[in-house]
């Protein structure tokens, strides 16, 4: 349905521009100097990890370098690719293993490089090298597949679907059939999703892969692939993203668009956890099925994820992360005993370098850089959609005439934008913005409303400017046991906690954590025991600061009335809040408290009850 642009057409302006500057200068941009697992990976010739974590990092590492233009960034993708590629067999197995480990290899990360090698072709349509290496490497892994060497298994076996990014890539370059048969033998050996879906209504208290939350986020896609590449013939409606976003979502969604999972599916529960892997791998694929179905609630569901779920897992300055977050948190400790996690352990709510495990800290880095090469796509020759209205400037050519579309806006914390038209000669094409289910009006100066979206279909000269305005009213949404929480736009409202941070600098198993990516335990230092008195929210507009999901100066708040409740923690724990207070009756009288974005806070309270 959808195009991307060519990727180096992507300018991210704004506020989007400084949140992937900040990426590159916290962890993201400094694993490969600092985490053991980047800098001495087997990859590049070093003797530690040798599987996910590398192509993980460079996942979003490439398209981050690439969107900021960082010459230094951009060569040090460069010498991982070539240090892969250099590594690369006479055969064209690619992943870091013997000829005899080939058959105990979980070829997962062989799927993860496949889609790594692709993304830095796109970046780089001139690096014959990487589209040969990795033509190479596909087709050796389609012989092992065959002949019997290589059987997908455990992760591979769940991830299949991932193989169909860099088949789908090299067939749209150069079609040959072994590239259909590959993707035919990765399904016919992959999991059946179909009948999983029992499995997600209760979850149980037990890890599997089954219900394992990174594997189903990844899942959703499975469909929209297989149908672009295989045809509408190759899947049934079992097979529907919107079937197994129902089947995963009904049970098991929260209040911020992500499905709770620590690390296994865990249930409507706002004390559960949500793994930051889950958190990026949903938004990739709620970019790949609005990318093919054009279906503009993928693109409400993935703002919902990035700007609520996404920074709230990770700090402003985006040094460290959490492995699993909840939407009611009022402490981040280290647990004596059992953890409220279900499948994690006690360690997996600190703020930190790899808190609970190192998967996240590999693959969050695709996050924002990914979002960044969604924000405007094609429909045909003569469109450009802006799917999300966040601050950028792309400069292309349609029609053989040269074309800039400039998007200038602090949406998502403002509903209006300015976009510039800039066409060097007269060229005809459809410029349209989505517009997003939750506005109640929406308005673009000379724009026609078709459907879900304002569209000027005329023919573009010179500098031309359109004003979009989107509207809505601060609401509270119905959540599960009766409880609500404040919304408005696509951004989550939440009451931050104060918290004393104490910080932890340690070095375990040969990784060190020291400042700036040392741990951190939040413990709560002011009041979170409260419930919305009535539904009126007002909104305050701020000028916030260099931190766009910062504490200390959020962009937008909420004044909201509000009362103490009876509000216990949950049985056996001192750090959990209990799923609801024991009475909705005040214990205070009303006073007004200022609610923040979800994804700007530490600490905070998000499902709370309406007093009586
Ligand atoms: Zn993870």
């Amino acid at each position: 349905m959808y195009h991307r642009f060519d990727p180096n057409q992507y300018h991210p302006t704004g506020w989007l521009a400084r949140q992937l500057r900040i990426q590159a200068d916290g962890l993201s941009g400094n694993l490969d100097k600092i985490w053991p697992d980047i800098r001495d990976s087997a990859w590049i010739g070093g003797n530690r990890d040798g599987w996910e974590r590398v192509p993980y990092w460079l996942d979003g590492f490439i398209p981050l370098a690439y969107l900021l233009r960082d010459d230094d960034l951009i060569a040090r993708a460069k010498k991982y690719i070539d240090g892969i590629l250099d590594r690369q067999c006479e055969d064209g197995w690619i992943c870091p293993c013997t000829s005899e480990q080939r058959k105990d290899y979980d070829v997962w990360a062989y799927q993860l490089v496949g889609k790594v090698l692709a993304l830095w072709c796109e970046f780089n349509p001139e690096d014959t090298r990487a589209a040969d290496g990795l033509r190479r490497a596909m087709r050796c892994l389609y012989d092992n597949m065959k002949d019997g060497t290589v059987k997908l298994k455990d992760w591979g076996k769940f991830r299949w679907f991932e193989s169909l990014i860099s088949i789908s890539y090299l067939y749209e370059m150069q079609p040959e059939d072994w590239l259909i048969d590959l993707a035919k033998l990765q399904r016919a050996q992959g999991a059946d999703y179909t009948a999983l879906t029992e499995r997600w209504v209760r979850p149980l208290n037990i890890w599997t892969l089954e219900t394992h939350v990174v594997n189903l986020c990844m899942m959703i896609k499975y469909g929209a692939l297989v149908k672009a590449l295989l045809g509408e013939d190759a899947v049934t409606e079992a097979d529907d993203p919107e079937t197994m976003w129902r089947a995963l979502f009904d049970y098991n969604g929260t209040a911020v668009g992500t499905v709770t999972g620590d690390e296994c599916l865990a249930g409507q529960r706002n004390t559960y956890g949500t793994e930051l892997c889950s958190i990026a791998e949903l938004m990739y694929s709620y970019e790949e099925i609005y990318a093919a179905t054009g279906e503009n609630v993928w693109a409400d569901r993935l703002e919902k994820a990035a700007f609520n779920a996404l920074p709230a897992a990770i700090s402003a300055d985006m040094w460290t992360h959490q492995y699993d977050q909840q939407v009611n948190q009022i402490a981040c400790q280290k647990y004596p005993n059992k953890p409220i996690f279900r499948t994690n352990n006690g360690e997996s709510g600190l703020f930190g370098l790899e808190p609970g495990f190192g998967c996240c800290t590999a693959n969050f880095n695709q996050a924002w850089p990914k979002l960044a090469m969604n924000v405007l796509l094609k429909a045909g020759e003569r469109d450009v959609t802006v799917a999300h209205l966040l601050p950028t400037l792309l400069t292309t050519e349609i029609d053989g005439v040269a074309v800039t579309i400039e998007t200038v806006t602090e949406y998502p914390f403002r509903h209006t934008a300015t976009i510039k038209v800039r066409a060097e000669s007269p060229v005809r094409f459809a410029l349209r913005v989505r517009v997003p289910a939750w506005a109640k009006s929406a308005k673009m100066t000379g724009a026609v409303r078709l459907s879900d979206f304002l569209v000027m279909d005329r023919e573009w000269c010179g500098e031309c400017e359109t004003a979009v305005t989107l509207s809505d009213r601060p609401h509270l949404v119905s959540r599960p046991n009766g409880n609500f929480a404040a919304e408005y736009g696509p951004l989550v409202f939440a009451l931050p906690i104060e918290a004393e941070y104490k910080m932890l600098e340690y070095t375990r198993d040969g990784v060190e954590r020291k400042f700036p990516y040392c741990d951190y335990e939040l413990t709560p230092k002011s009041e979170w025991r409260y419930g919305f008195v009535g539904g009126r929210l007002a909104v305050v507009e701020a000028e916030g600061d260099d931190y766009p999901f910062g504490e200390s100066a959020p962009r937008i708040m909420l004044k909201a009335s509000m009362a103490r409740v009876d509000w216990d923690f949950e049985d056996g724990y001192s750090n959990v809040s209990a799923q609801l207070p024991k009475s909705r009756s005040a214990l205070s009288a009303a006073e007004e408290k200022i609610l923040i974005p979800y994804g700007a806070t530490m600490l905070r309270v998000t499902e709370m009850v309406k007093v009586k």
